[in-house]
């Protein structure tokens, strides 16, 4: 049994680029019948709120993820003070004594040598008594995982066979001076004790699943399966920022992009899957296998986000859109099958209707004032259908000797006020000959 988890850190709301992790998930689960579980990770009590925190609720559940399981780290501290206290036991994590100014000198004293900046594992080499020397005088000890400085490997869905070598990275600090825990450790300690199988994420985390692995390999927990996703960028090859205001996915949703378009677009990109509309979440997931994803990078194009949500309208079942429509007083299979072709954002049906109910102003050129009248004395007999406005303008042409878009254009201006819009073979019947009648005089 698969299971996965979706761990943002609730410091803000969640973009585009942070919806792809949480799909990927969604979908793997999908794929595999697992489970998912949407881990908070608000260890940073700073900056973690309560109102992120159910924000991205509102948002995984708007995309159409419904996790199985919630947990928030800040409640499961305990767990992660075991886990410390086994680390310390089994010499693998240490305490460290150094201010940030003298890690800063030590770094800059590296770089001038031409060395890597690697924390040199001073304290390691401290005696009791000197420990005991600082801390009487006022230091408190941040605390390190002692890597093994080896190469670590493992098989990503994704990237293939990755190795990240430990001897190229400092001891992380995994607990800060004040006791709080920094991601590294609780996440591990997490997907043990989830049973998380596999990890989806950015491929930002590679290093980190180097580190990672030695944890669980320290802690005897079972290490999950990675896969590490391109990450999406914006048009101009940027990172997203969680505070970029307009790819939040709650402005996505004002905006009026419907949920599968967003949810789509943030999976789709970068993959060697074309973008184009999918029934539901069901299909996006029997469609993509990790390995599709490229390696290259995901960048987001806005127009085809606006390009997809249009198909993605013009494809829909009446069926489909009939709660929504409904609310808007417009549930009409006849005029949503006409005008659904036209629509960018479903909510331009408001819009789109008033050509039907109206109030719309006519236009008529003094120039086709004759030809007008001409067509509105040939408007045939009631019941209309879908083959009355081939008749009528089958007639009119017959009548004026006018053809294509001068036969076309006054029509649609007179009939509709506009110069594009619904098909009017369609929209004919909807409007009724009394209507008609109306605006063509
Ligand atoms: N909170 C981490 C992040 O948002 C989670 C990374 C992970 O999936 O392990 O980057």
């Amino acid at each position: 049994m698969t299971r996965v988890r979706y761990a943002p850190s609730p410091t803000g709301r969640i973009h585009l680029g942070n919806a792809r992790p949480a799909l990927l998930n969604w979908l793997y689960k999908l794929r595999t019948g697992g489970s998912y579980v949407l881990r908070m990770d608000d260890t940073d009590f700073a900056r973690s709120t309560r109102d992120s925190a159910d924000g991205i609720e509102r948002d995984l559940d708007w995309l159409g993820i419904t996790p199985d399981l919630l947990v928030r780290q800040s409640e499961r501290t305990a767990l992660y003070n075991a886990a410390r206290d086994r680390l310390i036991a089994s010499g693998r994590l240490y305490p460290a004594y150094e201010t940030e100014d003298e890690l800063e000198r030590m770094r800059a004293r590296a770089r001038l040598v031409n060395k890597p900046p690697l924390y040199d594992r001073a304290a390691l080499a401290l005696s009791d008594a000197e420990r005991a020397a600082l801390e009487a005088g006022g230091r408190k000890p941040h605390w390190r995982f002692r890597l093994e400085g080896k190469p670590v490997q493992f098989t990503d869905l994704i990237k293939g066979p990755q190795t990240v070598n430990t001897a190229s990275m400092s001891d992380p600090v995994l607990m800060r001076e004040d006791g709080s825990y920094l991601y590294t450790l609780p996440s591990v300690v997490d997907d043990i004790d989830l049973g998380i199988t596999h990890v989806i994420r950015g491929e930002d985390h590679v290093s980190n699943t180097g580190t990672q692995i030695e944890i669980f390999e320290a802690l005897g927990g079972t290490v999950p399966v990675f896969a590490h996703h391109n990450l999406l960028t914006d048009a101009e090859g940027q990172g997203f920022s969680k505070r970029l205001g307009s790819l939040s996915l709650s402005d996505l949703r004002e905006q009026g992009f419907e949920a599968l378009a967003v949810a789509t677009i943030a999976v789709l990109t970068g993959t060697s899957l074309a973008v184009e509309p999918y029934a539901d979440l069901a299909a996006l997931a029997d469609a993509l296998e990790l390995s599709m994803i490229s390696h290259g990078p995901a960048r987001f194009d806005p127009a085809e986000l606006a390009a997809l949500n249009a198909r993605i309208l013009h494809g829909m079942a009446f069926e489909t859109a009939t709660p929504r429509l409904e609310a808007l007083g417009l549930a009409d299979v006849r005029l949503w099958n006409t005008l659904r072709p036209n629509l960018q954002k479903f909510d331009d049906i408001v819009e789109l209707a008033k050509l039907v109910t109206g109030p719309i102003t006519p236009v008529i050129e003094a120039a086709d004032r004759e030809f007008i009248a001409t067509a509105r004395d040939l408007l045939p007999a009631e019941p209309w259908d879908e083959t009355t406005w081939g008749a009528w303008t089958g007639a009119v042409k017959t009548a004026s000797g006018r053809k294509g878009r001068e036969l076309f254009m006054p029509l649609r201006m007179a009939l509709t006020g506009r110069h594009d819009g619904p098909e009017l073979k369609s929209l004919l019947p909807l409007l009724g000959r009394k209507a008609s009648l109306d605006r063509l005089s």
